[in-house]
Order: C-alpha cells, then structure tokens, then sequence
C-alpha cells in the first residue's frame, strides 16, 4: 500500500472554518496510503500545518513565469518560500478554461523541476477525442509535449494522472477496461522515452471516482492510486474511500 496513492483534489472550494474542521477529523488518523491534498494558494498553509505531516500538500497550479510584472499571478519561487514543494500541473480545467496549452504545461514542468518540486502531472482526452478514435494519439502528444526536455533524473519527480476529461466531475468514470487500457498505454509510453530509468512512474486515475466505485477500480493492476474531486470534499466520504481502498 506504500506505492499507492489518494490525492484529494479541493479545486475552488472550502473555507479555513471548514479546512479546520476537516483536519480534526483525520488528527490521529494513519494510513498506509501515500494521501495528499491540492488545495488552493491562500491555504496551503493552514492545511500543511494541521495535517498529518506524512500528507502531501499540492499547489494547483502556479505561473509559467518566476517573478516579475504578472498581476495576480503566483510563482514557484513564492511556493518554495512559503515552503510548499509539491503542486498540480496540467490539470484539464485549467487547459480547457484557461487556455493552458502544452507548451505551457511544459514551461511549468521545467520550472518546477528546477525548484525540485514533485508534480502531479495531468492527462486526458475530451469526450469528442475519445469517440473520433484519437484517444492514445491525444495522450502521447500530451506526454511528449509535457515532459520535452525533461531528463532522466528528473522523471522520478513525476507523478501522472490520467484524467479523462469527459469523467471529471461528471459522475461517469472511465469503465475499469478504458482505464486499463490507457494507464498501460502511458506506462508504455514513458518506458519507451526513458528506458534507463528504474523507478516506474506512478499513474493515477482521476475522473469521478467515489466510495462506490472504488471497490471496482483499485482492481486495476496498472493503477497506482487515484485523484478524486468531488468526493473529496467532505471528510467523511472521503474517509470512508480511503478506508475502501485500504482494505
Ligand atoms: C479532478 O478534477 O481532478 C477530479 C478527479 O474530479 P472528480 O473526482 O470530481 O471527477
């Protein structure tokens, strides 16, 4: 279970009364899981401090640029500064609604490696890709267009999500054979750019994923842990998800 993963993904939602009364919550609560948050800028340091050290905290999201004149940006730098090291890249909300294309992902990529950060680093195909067949073309292109000039020594950084974008918080999860096949795809696919490399990327599997379906998924060999949005918002169903999958 130490190779497993359940990343909650907060997106734009909670307030501190509510991050605090989260954390009460999971005070002496240990799992065998690696379990992280992504949450936003202005509480990431409310949430590093009341959770259990052993979880990751994860930026969103921050700028393509270090510092400078970016109005209402936030850059890397400034994370490291506040001691934050992990963050969200790539995620399809932020590609879809605001025009994050994958030389942008890519610039963040590179930028948040230099600053040793570890990323999670986000993946999918739109419902109209999916059905004109360009599934595995769209999710190669993203992967070798994200990850250009990334070397060997750094994809170890990397964390991937597969997400498709026509399961994310629709209620609709990929079926365990479309996850199977596309994780082992993207397996492949990194095996195939960094052949030396020993350690095997983890590959998450994010897109409605709740404590219904979770029994099915985790069944899914290829997957190493999962990204989960909705039904990470409040404490106890997110609880009882990380118990499912523990047992
Ligand atoms: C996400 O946005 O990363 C996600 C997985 O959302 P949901 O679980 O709500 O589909």
């Amino acid at each position: 279970m130490k190779n497993k993963y359940l990343i909650a993904n907060w997106k734009m939602n909670l307030l501190s009364k509510d991050i605090t009364d989260f954390s009460e919550y999971f005070k002496n609560f240990h799992s065998k899981i690696n379990l992280g948050i992504c949450c936003n800028f202005l509480y990431l340091e409310q949430v590093k401090k009341l959770f259990p050290k052993s979880w990751n905290i994860y930026a969103q999201n921050y700028s393509e640029f270090l510092d400078g004149a970016y109005t209402g940006e936030t850059s890397c730098l400034m994370l490291k500064d506040k001691k934050i090291s992990h963050a969200l890249i790539g995620h399809s909300e932020r590609r879809n609604l605001f025009l994050e294309n994958n030389s942008k992902v890519n610039t963040k990529i590179l930028l948040g490696l230099k600053y040793d950060f570890k990323l999670i680093f986000c993946i999918g195909e739109t419902l109209e890709q999916r059905q004109n067949n360009e599934t595995y073309q769209v999710l190669e292109n993203q992967i070798k267009l994200g990850l250009l000039s990334v070397k060997n020594n750094e994809i170890s950084n990397i964390i991937i999500a597969y997400e498709p974008v026509w399961a994310i918080n629709t209620g609709i999860s990929a079926t365990d054979e479309e996850i199977f096949l596309a994780v082992d795809f993207i397996k492949k696919t990194i095996k195939n750019i960094y052949p030396e490399t020993k350690e095997a990327i983890p590959v998450l599997y994010g897109g409605s994923v709740n404590d219904k379906n979770i029994d099915v998924l985790k069944k899914i060999a290829v997957v190493d842990g999962f990204l989960v949005g909705s039904s990470s918002l409040k404490k106890e169903a997110f609880l009882n998800l990380i118990k499912k999958y523990e047992k």
